[in-house]
């Protein structure tokens, strides 16, 4: 009921960030590099190149009718930024690369060919747009022998540094540079060089890093035991190490400058809908956990968008603190999930797959990701504070309906399309769930999506209300802009107070700012680690794949900080967890007043 009668789109709000980023990368250009294409034209050339999956299903009229019907109804969820596929989606859907997933992981094999097969591949992969991750732990350790040359092994550490001197060199299709993620088992022999493989700044920085570690690791380090490291050529135990020597060097690591991350392996694979085939590895950000030769298509949606005040109006950021005057149009957020998901199962059958062996795997999984960003800013526009209970019980509600909605059309489109191809074998089989595809939902980072929506990224709060911006040799405060006119409206406005908010970067202890909006407009600089993780695993529980969640710790944070923060991840139910110490890094993407 609430609902109100949408007027047709025929063209997209863009901020000027938003439409600097498609220009540069994304629209059409020609020889001299011009964009031939608008905005408008990039977005229609998505939604009909989707479409035309309809045709593989259905022939003739009806074909025709449901291409028409599915093409409008894409333009419009994306022209009205209430969804955005990932990346390679709308730089290369509907021209000659026609290549549309963010995400591959590839096998390593124990042997030479294996090894620069794959290296192959990930130049293809990454020519064409994608991001790709690995497991190493395959390898046979460092030192240990090659029958054929009776020679030693140079170890998992040296080949990827291989991958990641190619990475360097393909510079991909014009739009993006390679990413990879290397993972190791934690009982790996070599383990204790991964773990410091990126310690000089210059080494190794077309990777994120990852230690897989496993339920009997976690044991041994609860139990204080020693832990064995295991040569995966033949099974046997190389030598052995006190666990809490281990974690601690992780923890060390990630502590000094983000890495490694970690994933719980056995956990993910518990969950794992097709065990027939095996995970070992993630995607460069650590969301998409797929076996070898998969792939995974994602796509999010974008929260703030559903909010509405009580006159049905899209709510504003300063909606939200007037307590009880907005809500969710659920209606509205269930009809984009079904057109998402439908949307998604379509670039299955129109991507342009890098390799045939992943071909294959991607058609027999039909893994698809929906997830969502614009997430704080919804909580914002809702009152709601980040790091709160009620924030958590949101986040919970939220993902519960999109995942339910999301499995409920993969219900829908198995009656009307068939079952994915590996069903059997599946635990979707096990439980006689007849669905369209193995996962439905991944949370990305959106880091370029989130920018053309024009909302904040995934999971995570603001990184500032405000920060000091450095221009023409001045440092000028830059504003949130719905934060200022929250500010005139409320009328604590004043160009000395807003110089301060830019300063710290964050209104929490500004007491000229009043309670209810100090509570929150909140940055991920006020809130405690223990809360970030406790969001990611709010959003994990209703979440078929993972989350690409960055903890953020004050600079101050010790490795013992970390250490708990690894714990409560593993404790709380999450896959995996990656931490951030600000200023740990030298070179800081993004940096609010106070740390410069
Ligand atoms: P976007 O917002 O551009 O769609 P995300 O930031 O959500 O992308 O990242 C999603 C996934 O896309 C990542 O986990 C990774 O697999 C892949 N990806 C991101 N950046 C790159 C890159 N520069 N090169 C290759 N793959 C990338």
């Amino acid at each position: 009921m609430e609902q109100k009668r949408r007027e047709r789109l025929t063209d997209i709000e863009l901020t000027d960030n938003a439409l600097a980023i498609l220009k540069k990368r994304y629209l059409k250009k020609n020889e001299r590099g011009e964009a031939i294409e608008e905005p408008i034209d990039m977005f229609r050339r998505v939604a009909s190149n989707i479409a035309e999956g309809e045709l593989c299903f259905k022939e003739g009229e009806e074909g025709r009718r449901l291409y028409e019907e599915w093409s409008e109804k894409f333009l419009q969820l994306m022209l009205d930024r209430r969804f955005m596929p990932n990346s390679p989606t709308l730089m290369n859907a509907g021209r000659e690369l026609q290549q549309l997933s963010a995400c591959f992981v590839l096998p390593v094999e124990d042997s030479i060919d294996g090894i620069y097969d794959t290296l192959k591949h990930q130049a293809i992969i990454h020519k064409s747009g994608g991001g790709t991750g690995f497991a190493f732990s395959r390898l046979r350790p460092k030192n240990d022998i090659v029958k054929s040359t009776m020679g030693v092994s140079s170890g998992p550490v040296s080949f990827m540094s291989i991958y990641d001197a190619s990475t360097d060199k393909i510079k991909q299709g014009g739009t993006r540079r390679g990413a990879n993620m290397g993972i190791l088992r934690v009982d790996h022999p070599d383990i204790e060089e991964f773990i410091e493989c990126k310690r000089d700044n210059e080494k190794i920085n077309n990777f994120n890093i990852s230690v897989a570690i496993t339920d009997e690791f976690m044991e041994a380090v609860d139990g204080d035991d020693d832990f064995g490291l295991v040569n995966p050529r033949n099974g046997e135990v190389v030598r052995t190490v006190r666990a809490r020597d281990l974690f601690r060097k992780i923890v060390e690591g990630a502590w000094l400058n983000g890495e490694p991350g970690v994933i719980f392996i056995d956990r993910i694979n518990a969950t794992n809908p097709t065990p027939q085939f095996p995970i070992e590895s993630t995607n460069p950000c650590s969301e998409a956990h797929l076996p070898p030769y998969d792939s995974c298509n994602l796509g999010s949606i974008n929260l703030e968008r559903f909010v509405r005040t009580s006159s049905g109006e899209r709510a504003s950021l300063a909606d939200g603190n007037t307590a009880g005057s907005t809500h969710v149009d659920w209606e509205d957020l269930r009809e984009a999930v079904h057109t998402a998901v439908r949307f998604l199962d379509n670039v299955i059958e129109m991507n342009n797959y890098p390799l045939p062996e992943i071909e294959q795997m991607s058609k027999g999984n039909r893994r698809i990701g929906l997830g969502v960003m614009g997430f704080a800013d919804a909580l914002i526009k809702l009152g709601i504070t980040y790091d709160s209970e009620e924030g958590l019980a949101f986040a919970e509600r939220v993902m519960k309906f999109i995942d339910d909605e999301a499995w409920e059309a993969s219900r829908k489109l198995a009656e009307e399309r068939g079952v994915f191809a590996n069903y059997e074998g599946s635990l979707h089989e096990a439980r006689g769930d007849r669905v369209r595809n193995a996962t439905v939902t991944t949370i990305a980072p959106t880091g370029t999506i989130s920018i053309i929506a024009g909302c904040s990224g995934g999971i995570e709060p603001l990184f500032a209300v405000a920060f000091m911006r450095r221009q023409a040799d001045m440092e000028l405060p830059d504003v949130n802009p719905e934060f200022v006119r929250l500010a005139k409206e409320r009328g604590f406005y004043s160009e000395e107070l807003m110089q301060k908010v830019a300063e710290h970067g964050s209104v929490r202890e500004i007491p000229e700012v009043p309670e209810d909006v100090r509570r929150v407009w909140v940055t991920s600089h006020d809130i405690t680690p223990e809360w970030h993780v406790r969001m990611q695993a709010a959003f994990q529980k209703y979440t078929s794949m993972g989350i690409s969640k960055t903890i953020n710790l004050p600079n101050e944070a010790t490795p013992e900080d970390v250490g708990e923060a690894y714990m409560l991840a593993y404790k709380t139910g999450c896959k995996g967890i990656a931490v951030y110490r600000d200023g740990s890094r030298e070179a800081q993407v993004l940096s609010t007043g106070k740390t410069e």
